[in-house]
């Protein structure tokens, strides 16, 4: 006989996940795509351009050929990985990795940096995180049962955490500490002496550092965002993440990488290989090319978000608002004007301009005050938005 049929509740490590920020508001925009809106989505952070051709052309080719349609192995081919390591020391000081003990490819780094936490902590063991922040710090440190521990990332400190304002409980629990630079949302960028900091402050409290450098090749201005890896003792206490997804407009190809102590880098394999079994050898050997070829396209790709950069922060500056250019990432992040709160300020955008903007509270507490413009759009979009965002000035329904 069958059993009568009941609701399945979901486990009490889900219940705790706060809504995901960009399903609510992807809920509401198409909600008045519905109703036959032209909306401009500023919100989301995912590139509007095409991966470059070579790459694909890449990727045709590698798919062509049956040794790349088996399992691949779940640390990575090891050209792939040898590529990463020569990109990396070309990129960065002469950083020198090794290839097989210190280098693992990811399915994307969100896929790392949300697994990293089953590597160390135990349940009840901190992870502290940046507040504002991306959400997987969080949810990757509850579903390994830890117990994620916000750092205000406060504009008067450069959107720097404070390391010494640590709750000294907290800090002798913690095992990991997430560091984001360049930052999503608040595009700002980490100096070296920062990381140095850091780098001493983990060694002191026995810490890994996970740094998520997923926009390090988004610079601005010949701005160029240094690895932490660079620092001296930091590969004995820091894995780094880095991404294809935002440097070669990849995000839908699942294709990045950690780099850094090795101890770590081996758990991560360990997790991983328990969970998936690699990344399609077709993607690692596009990936490969994209490493060794794709400095012209990336270069264009950086002049094309800078003007971007350039037509909305001096439009949005001419129209009177608060709006510094990022030196880094996709985003700006501007404080929201007085009488609002940053979903009040979302939803205006939404309703009276069919403009999405992201609020900043969705970031964490600390993000409240601020909303996130992405600058994921072509120029005339952009323009167009300004210029909603000017009627909307001279109309304001508030
Ligand atoms: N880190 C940050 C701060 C991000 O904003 C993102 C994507 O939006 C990622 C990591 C993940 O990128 P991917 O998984 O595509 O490499």
């Amino acid at each position: 006989m069958l059993k009568k049929t009941t609701p399945f509740e979901p486990a009490d490590r889900l219940k705790q996940l706060p809504p995901y920020l960009f399903a609510e508001v992807d809920r509401k925009k198409r909600e008045l795509m519905a109703k036959g809106k032209d909306v401009i989505d500023l919100g989301v952070g995912d590139p509007d351009l095409p991966t470059p051709d070579f790459i694909i052309e890449a990727l045709n080719e590698a798919a062509r050929d049956k040794a790349n349609h088996r399992y691949a192995l779940d640390a990575g081919m090891p050209v792939f990985r040898d590529c990463i390591r020569r990109w990396f020391e070309k990129r960065f000081n002469g950083v020198k990795l090794d290839p097989e003990k210190e280098i693992l490819p990811l399915i994307g780094s969100k896929e790392g940096i949300a697994h990293l936490p089953l590597t160390l902590l135990n349940p009840g063991d901190v992870s502290l995180i940046p507040d504002p922040g991306y959400p997987p710090y969080r949810s990757g440190t509850l579903f390994a049962g830890g117990i994620p521990v916000y750092m205000p990332l406060m504009e008067a400190n450069a959107f720097l955490p404070d390391l010494n304002a640590i709750d000294r409980e907290m800090l002798r629990r913690a095992k990991i500490i997430y560091l984001n630079y360049p930052n999503n949302p608040t595009s700002a960028i980490a100096p070296k002496a920062f990381y140095e900091e850091a780098v001493r402050f983990a060694h002191e409290h026995g810490l890994l550092i996970a740094s998520d450098a997923a926009y390090c090749e988004v610079g601005f201005d010949g701005y160029k965002a240094p690895s932490i890896l660079e620092i001296d003792g930091a590969r004995e206490v820091a894995v780094e993440f880095h991404s294809l997804s935002k440097t070669f407009n990849m995000t839908g190809w699942r294709v990045g990488f950690a780099a850094g102590n090795k101890d770590v880098i081996a758990l991560l394999a360990k997790v991983k290989s328990n969970i998936d079994s690699g990344i399609f050898q077709a993607i690692q050997l596009a990936g490969k090319k994209a490493l060794e070829e794709g400095e012209d396209a990336h270069r264009k790709l950086l002049e094309i978000y800078q003007r971007r950069r350039d037509i909305l922060i001096s439009g949005l500056q001419r129209l009177g608002w608060n709006a510094k250019p990022p030196k880094s990432t996709f985003y700006c992040w501007l404080p929201v004007p007085p009488g609002y709160t940053s979903a009040e300020l979302a939803l205006k955008f939404l309703e009276e301009m069919s403009i999405v903007v992201t609020p900043g509270n969705g970031f964490g507490p600390n993000g409240e005050g601020y909303f996130r413009i992405s600058l994921t759009n072509p120029e005339e979009r952009l323009r167009e938005a300004l210029e909603r965002i000017e009627k909307n000035h001279k109309h304001p329904h508030k």
